[in-house]
């Protein structure tokens, strides 16, 4: 199965952490947190369509002034998603710098803050010097973004304030069979992907596809299609140690193809961890196990630790095996 989304940490795990997922065969990517994205290019800047930030931490929020250096440019709208309090936070580093000039730049920042059951938007557009417009607010049931292809969802838990996590999932994995096509006789091309819109959206057998010329009826290209279950990354940080942020953490990464934990400390110092509000290795390998996910990937690692990383891997994996 050809993977749609490409995830991979920024830094190694002892710097500020960001996830960028990129998505195959699209200029596109999304980040999760913004820590220290320095070794991002510009050109994978540009992809960035959304962020979710877990909270607002100098080491989760740092990178956002060298995003907004990168956009000021471009076209698409920024999605920022974030906990209580993000309004306000992007307020406040756009207002630390002076935009006489910037009326003719195209960006535009669109704000959503999840908190309990709601979701508040503001935007903060170039055009009007950045000054925030209030948006509204909507009801929010779990469900960040809603595309046609996947869901971002977002679970409210505690680190000594509150803290988002997040988790991506595909609803349907679409693989293309390339032999099927040749056997009809049809090319790859820009078909495919309105292709794969008619299946994600269940279009009757009668719509018809024009392929370079050729009229097919979608009955007859259903056999070049392999639906598998779809990809699902969930990635959490920064999470108290107490037995409720487990309990939902554990039922919101089930069935996580991948999923990335912060494993800030060793399970020695577990006393430290809940002074702190953060995990341990041995908790985040405890949860990868028990929602059964197929890849635990630490990060996240205190700065102490330098040198150490490896005993962090260590006590993460062998809980995640179960051996501790
Ligand atoms: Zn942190
Ligand atoms: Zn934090």
């Amino acid at each position: 199965m050809k993977p749609t989304f490409h995830a991979a940490t920024v830094n190694d795990p002892l710097s500020d952490p960001a996830l960028f997922i990129r998505f195959a065969r699209e200029r596109r990517a999304l980040l999760f947190d913004l820590g220290d994205i320095s070794r991002l290019s510009a050109a994978d800047m540009m992809k960035v369509s959304d962020v979710f930030v877990t909270h607002m931490h100098i080491d989760h929020f740092i990178g956002f002034d060298m995003l907004l250096r990168v956009l000021l440019r471009r076209e698409a709208v920024l999605r920022v998603f974030g906990p209580l309090g993000i309004i306000d936070a992007v307020e406040g580093k756009l207002k630390g710098y002076t935009w006489n000039l910037i009326q003719q730049y195209p960006i535009r920042i669109d704000v959503y803050e999840i908190s309990g059951s709601a979701m508040r938007r503001a935007g903060f557009y170039a055009e009007t010097s950045f000054n925030k417009t209030d948006l509204g607010g909507a009801a929010f049931s779990g469900v960040a973004l809603k595309e046609e292809a996947f869901t971002v969802s977002a679970l409210e838990l505690r680190h000594g304030i509150p803290v988002l996590a997040y988790s991506i999932s595909e609803d349907v994995h679409i693989n293309i069979n390339k032999e099927a096509l040749e056997s009809m006789s049809l090319p790859v091309g820009r078909w495919l992907s309105q292709f794969k819109c008619a299946l994600r959206t269940g279009a009757p057998d009668d719509t018809v596809f024009d392929i370079n010329g050729i009229r097919v009826r979608l009955a007859d290209l259903r056999s070049a299609a392999v639906l598998t279950k779809g990809q699902k990354i969930t990635y959490a940080t920064d999470i108290s140690p107490t037995d409720e942020n487990i309990k939902k953490t554990t039922g919101f990464a089930r069935g996580s193809d991948i999923f990335f934990c912060e494993a800030f400390f060793l399970h020695s110092e577990l006393e430290r961890a809940l002074e702190r509000n953060h995990l341990t290795a041995a908790l985040a390998g405890r949860i990868a196990k028990e929602a059964g996910v197929q890849r635990l990937e630490v990060m996240h690692f205190s700065p102490k630790y330098t040198g150490l990383e490896q005993e962090i891997q260590q006590e993460a994996e062998a809980a995640f095996r179960g051996e501790i």
